[in-house]
């Protein structure tokens, strides 16, 4: 059970189980983790999946399952994503709009990665509120910004290496496993992503600042659930402790 009771005010006591704040919430809840490249925001989803129990919708994974199966969207994106640029808007906004119709979403979801253009936020609100009309109750958004320095970013991606099987996210700095190369769970060698090389991480960089951080004006003007955490100096798991101190009242806003 969560730890609201007690003499601390419930702000100042984050929950210990986040079930309890999905649960309470007057409304489903759309969590959009803001950030660039490298700001962590994979490693974030992956703890509030499990601290929540609401499912993680990422759409770079999405689009690197349809490439691994070599279907027909697979085939057409396959070499914008290896170039670090940008799917179509449309594309995206489908298959976010057909994934959060799914049953495992009706009290909430994270979304990793989307929006990322100004015509996918728009597409996003307008989607969450017809969501609600069909369904009763329109989701809410939280937003949640990782705010990472440039300089780090690049440090951070080019130690970047993800389990192929299992999809676990490590870094040579801040999170090795703990043998070299080889996932913690399941022993895979681990890989280094296509889009992770430094001259794709430049570009997509460059792409994020010219397409991408504009929208956090579009959330503080249309949203005023939005919290900013400073991802660059801690570790994963001190980062995450800010977001599920702040993430209850946000909730409750
Ligand atoms: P990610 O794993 O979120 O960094 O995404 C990897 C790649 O997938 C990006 O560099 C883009 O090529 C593509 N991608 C992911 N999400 C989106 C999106 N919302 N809009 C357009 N392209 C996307």
């Amino acid at each position: 059970m969560g730890a609201k009771a007690g003499p601390k005010p419930a702000s100042a006591v984050a929950p210990l189980d986040g079930t309890d704040v999905v649960r309470d919430a007057e409304k489903a809840i759309a969590i959009i983790l803001f950030g660039s490249p490298g700001s962590g925001k994979g490693t974030q989803s992956k703890y509030l999946v499990e601290w929540l129990g609401i499912p993680q919708i990422s759409t770079g994974d999405m689009l690197r399952e349809h490439i691994r199966r070599g279907d027909a969207i697979g085939l057409a994106i396959a070499d914008q994503l290896r170039a670090g640029s940008l799917v179509s808007d449309e594309l995206v906004n489908q298959l976010v709009f057909e994934r959060i119709s799914e049953p495992d979403c009706s009290r909430g979801f994270i979304l990793d990665g989307y929006p990322r253009t100004l015509a996918q936020a728009e597409e996003m609100m307008r989607l969450l509120a017809e969501r609600g009309s069909s369904a009763g109750k329109s989701p809410r958004e939280l937003v949640i910004h990782l705010v990472v320095d440039y300089n780090v970013i690049i440090s951070r991606m080019s130690g970047r290496r993800v389990c192929p099987k299992c999809g676990t996210l490590y870094n040579s700095v801040s999170r090795p496993p703990k043998v070299e190369g080889i996932c913690d769970l399941d022993g895979s060698t681990l890989a280094v992503r296509d889009d992770d090389r430094e001259e794709v991480v430049r570009q997509r960089l460059a792409q994020y600042e010219r397409q991408t951080r504009p929208l956090i004006e579009f959330f503080r003007a249309t949203s005023d659930r939005l919290i900013e955490v400073d991802a660059s100096r801690e570790k994963p798991e001190a980062v995450f402790e800010r977001i599920k101190s702040e993430l209850p009242d946000l909730v409750r806003k």
